[in-house]
């Protein structure tokens, strides 16, 4: 029955596979809608978050500025913000709604079939292992064979050229026939499902969060250098001189739709991720973006501790000194160091100057208010004072009823007399 195995598989074979339809992680949601709602559910999620951090405020060490800057530096209601930033979500929604549109069902079932075509991968970069070491003077087989004696068999077969010679297994061919066919080692298999599972994976992020830093860098920059490019679009994001979470999506529409919508599509089309990734992906973006204008310094916040890109490196680019630095973002700051666009001077007497400037604008407000308050109600005292009917019958009236309360009075004052007399 064995049929001639060293000439129908060079390799270990691979597996059959069927697919399937993914279900969705969610249903009756499906996956894609799941992957532009979960951002939205993130982004407003994190940002009461930290406005309740402010509101209460909770953390006023952490904080990068006073109130009495959010007050006075801004140049933007709360309520614009929200609505600019519902308008970017609606465009970010429907574009990757389109997208999503034309992209093809995922399916499951593949997975064996693909963590068996890795090992295939692994095997044949050990054939090439020999030759290499040749190269620098090392006898790959004569070292395989020393091994193979002393019982590591595994280094020995990968030493001479990914050779097992007892790992072998039955397999039924199509034909219906039982033939001998060459199997992949454990560590191999294990190695395979590393790089399927998790080495890929990182690869595919690692990928589509350069494309975005990258991607967002050049526009930024380009916002800024070019006059038209800043005052038409990007200067509405730099109404906000004292960042608050939710501001972080606070931009033109178009800026929003080219930095933010395109950045962060390009980064997972490009990294050919899954829409399970791309939850992660976009989900995690705006976090960061988040987080990044949350307003505070936070020691113990893991997403400022990760990168040197967080809430007091992307604040310094919202100051008017710093506003042609630090233009980096969302993730990493490789950009602006080698480009030479990363702030180095001093930080913190800029930001002391700030605060102070505020709070005394702050002052001067409060003692103006107290001022016109004490100017309105001696005027309102005044008023009172010098009011007089002016049609005659009023006049009449109000010279009877003073004159009756003079009256009584006299009445009071006489039997008050009275009882005093009775009391003597
Ligand atoms: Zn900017
Ligand atoms: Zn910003």
């Amino acid at each position: 029955m064995a049929s001639n195995t060293s000439v129908v598989f060079d390799l270990p074979p691979l597996p059959s596979y069927t697919l399937t339809t993914r279900e969705p992680l969610l249903t009756p949601i499906s996956d894609n809608i799941l992957s532009l709602i979960l951002p939205i559910i993130a982004y407003w999620g994190l940002s009461m978050v930290y406005h309740l951090i402010d509101v209460y405020d909770l953390f006023p060490q952490y904080r990068l500025h006073t109130p009495a800057e959010v007050l006075k530096r801004n140049h933007v209601t709360r309520w614009h913000v929200v609505r600019d930033v519902i308008l970017q979500q609606v465009v970010q929604t429907i574009a990757g709604y389109a997208v999503s549109y034309f992209d093809e069902q995922e399916c499951v079932g593949k997975e064996e079939y693909d963590v068996a075509v890795w090992a295939q991968r692994i095997r044949i970069v050990q054939r090439v292992l020999p030759g290499f070491l040749a190269l620098i003077g090392i006898d790959a087989l004569g070292l395989a064979k020393n091994l193979s004696r002393s019982g590591h068999t595994m280094l020995a077969g990968a030493l001479s050229g990914g050779k097992y010679p007892g790992m072998t297994q039955s397999i039924i061919l199509e034909s219906g026939v039982e033939a001998i066919a060459p199997a992949f080692t454990e560590w191999e298999m294990t190695l395979a499902s590393f790089i399927f599972w998790y080495f890929v994976p990182f690869l595919q992020f690692v990928w589509a969060i350069s494309v975005v830093d990258t991607w967002q860098y050049f526009w930024h920059r380009a916002m800024h250098l070019n006059r038209w490019l800043y005052v038409k679009f990007h200067s509405r994001h730099h109404r906000l001189y004292v960042p608050y979470a939710f501001g972080a999506l606070y931009n033109h529409p178009v800026e929003g739709f080219l930095l933010d919508t395109a950045g962060t599509g390009v980064g997972f089309l490009t990294a050919r991720m899954t829409t399970r990734q791309s939850m992660w992906f976009f989900t995690m973006s705006t976090i960061k973006t988040v987080d990044d204008h949350c307003g505070y310094e936070f020691p113990w916040d893991p997403l400022q501790k990760i990168t040197s890109n967080n809430a007091a490196y992307h604040d310094i680019h919202h100051q008017s000194w710093g506003i042609k630095n630090n233009f980096s973002q969302p993730f990493f700051i490789f950009w602006d160091r080698m480009l030479g666009t990363k702030w180095e001077g001093d930080v913190k007497n800029r930001y002391e100057r700030s605060r102070e400037s505020a709070q005394k604008k702050v002052e001067q407000d409060a003692a103006a208010a107290a001022a016109a308050a004490t100017a309105i109600k001696e005027r309102s005292e005044g008023a009172v004072v010098s009011e007089e009917p002016t049609d005659s019958n009023a006049r009449t009236r109000l010279r009877r009823k003073t004159l009756s309360t003079s009256v009584e009075d006299l009445k009071g004052v006489t039997h008050g007399v009275a009882s005093s007399v009775l009391q003597a």
